[in-house]
């Protein structure tokens, strides 16, 4: 089953007096017609037991599913072992998380070279990321589906091609592909299905199409400079793009079945329900 859901609480839930904390979310999400949500632990890991398993009975009930997002300070590329380590832990706080929540997805940014070059850091980071996944195998995480990020910005790792090589390392990982990210990175790359068709063609000569198919998507029209992605719009942006349609006629025609989260700026619920009506429309 194709997915179809908000990042974060956007603006109209904020705004509803009914709506009071996460735990309303997956009522919010359904009142929508829409299938899942993605719970951000961007700034770190802190939610306590109790509060997670009343987030999850309350998504259970409802049939909504719940990815988390990892916290930003991850950096796979850090020279610095110690770095590494709470790198690791980072990723194993939020699948701990995850798993009281009741979900099966966990997106994390891989991180940058800092100063050194980029084929150098990303060498490092190929080797941290099998380490990552033998400690997640170890303990007990590999029902789970950890998601690495394409990026928005010239200096951060994960091109389309670097996440390709990351994911190729275990099957523990599953792509998550950023239209909004690498039409930013690539200064406007995605207008076209071919376009579309180039970035998942590139994923599935690296792994196998099962994790293609079910892959992570974020998706949000981003405004971009020279050095990448600057900051993400509404669906009612006609500048930067990318646009959706393109992407929807690929993803009926290959048959894929991904988990689409919108990350528009404010605007998530109902642009993530823009794209649930288009999509289904094709049938
Ligand atoms: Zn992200």
């Amino acid at each position: 089953m194709i997915l179809f859901g908000p990042s974060g609480s956007d603006e109209a839930f904020g705004l509803d007096p009914q709506y009071k904390g996460t735990v309303d979310m997956p009522r919010y999400v359904r009142s929508l017609d829409l299938d899942c949500f993605e719970y951000s632990f961007g700034k770190g890991v802190r939610m306590s037991e109790p509060t997670a398993r009343a987030i999850g009975a309350a998504f259970r009930e409802h049939g909504v599913e719940i990815s988390v997002h990892a916290p930003y300070f991850i950096n796979f590329a850090n020279p610095d072992p110690e770095k590494i380590e709470g790198s690791m832990r980072y990723v194993t706080q939020s699948l701990d998380a995850l798993r009281l929540l009741g979900g099966k997805r966990c997106v994390f940014h891989p991180g940058s070279p800092l100063a050194r070059s980029r084929e150098e850091a990303m060498a490092d980071m190929e080797r941290n990321v099998a380490r990552l996944a033998e400690v997640l195998h170890e303990g007990g995480y590999a029902d789970l589906i950890v998601c690495p990020e394409t990026m928005g910005k010239e200096n951060q790792l994960g091109t389309v091609e670097e996440i390709a090589r990351l994911c190729a390392i275990d099957p523990i990982f599953t792509p998550c592909v950023d239209f909004g990210h690498i039409n930013a990175r690539e200064q406007g790359s995605l207008r076209t299905k071919d376009d579309y068709k180039r970035v998942i063609d590139t994923l599935a000569r690296a792994i196998d199409w099962e994790r293609v198919s079910r892959m992570h998507v974020h998706f949000s029209k981003i405004e971009y400079t020279a050095k990448g992605e600057k900051r993400h719009l509404t669906f009612a942006d006609q500048v930067y793009g990318p646009q959706f349609e393109p992407l929807a006629e690929v993803l009926a025609e290959y048959k894929m079945e991904p988990y689409i989260v919108c990350e528009s700026a404010g605007t998530q619920g109902v642009d993530a329900q823009y794209m649930k009506k288009y999509y289904y429309s094709l049938f």
